[in-house]
């Protein structure tokens, strides 16, 4: 959720000799934020796409309202913006979509207070099982199943983010890659891949329809799109838009992924 660069600086040159190499970090910062009310949620000729921070967005397609990975209170480390909407201004949604169980993408504090206004959660099976147990009105799907929230339907796009199992003892369980997704999602106006936080795939290289966006949470951890994944996907000409959330609404310090 951090994004970071490190440049190396050669500090100063004496007679040829580099007397002294500094290496300087830079925190990413957002712009400020745009809040937004009720208006966003209201009918369109169009379809609309707000990021909410972190790895949030909302989508207004033609008055039917998503909102992908909301996190808009709760979360367990310091953000480096203000939300542009509190959960309780949120008047309605006709689907929440959560790509993974990683608490910046599925937000427990954030779901309770939407679940009032929510017409359906759609994930995994796993992340269906977890949503169940707080009672909200969800749906679990396998990589390849497509579902409608009219005129919007989404497919569940496979991804690689089982990080889990690298790290011995950050989960009781072991992950399996469906049991996080990416959504591609057709809009009367176009379409959207949320790729959540997945590294890049080679399946995702030929991804059908082409999207004419990408969300993105970056980070340049080795478990989700990284530089290289960016580059690759910028060499691909036929993405007309190039939609990008920088991940760094997020924390200070380590990154989350
Ligand atoms: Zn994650």
């Amino acid at each position: 959720m951090i994004f970071s660069f490190t440049n190396s600086v050669n500090a100063q040159h004496d007679n040829d000799t580099i007397k002294a190499t500094t290496e300087k970090k830079y925190q990413a910062k957002a712009p400020p934020t745009q809040p937004f009310g009720q208006e966003a949620f209201g009918k369109s000729n169009e379809t609309t796409i707000r990021w909410l921070g972190m790895g949030g967005f909302l989508i207004n397609s033609r008055g039917t309202t998503l909102m992908v990975d909301p996190l808009l209170k709760g979360f367990d480390m310091p953000v480096m913006i203000d939300f542009p909407i509190k959960t309780e201004d949120v008047p309605k949604l006709d689907a929440i979509l959560i790509t993974h169980s990683d608490n910046d993408h599925y937000s427990i504090p954030t779901n309770r207070d939407l679940k009032a206004v929510t017409k359906s959660y759609h994930s995994t099976i796993y992340v269906d099982s977890l949503m169940k147990a707080e009672g909200f009105p969800s749906f679990g799907h396998n990589p390849g199943d497509k579902f409608n929230v009219d005129p919007v339907s989404v497919e569940m796009v496979a991804v690689d983010h089982a990080w889990q199992n690298a790290y011995p003892g950050t989960a009781t369980r072991i992950f399996k890659d469906e049991d996080s997704t990416g959504f591609l999602i057709e809009t009367p106006d176009g379409t959207i891949w949320a790729q959540g936080d997945s590294r890049l795939m080679p399946e995702h290289l030929t991804i059908s329809p082409v999207p004419d966006a990408i969300l993105f949470d970056f980070s340049d951890s080795e478990w989700h799109f990284t530089f290289e994944g960016c580059e690759n996907c910028k060499r691909l000409s036929q993405y007309t838009t190039f939609a990008l959330s920088l991940g760094i609404g997020g924390c200070t310090g380590l990154c989350p992924v």
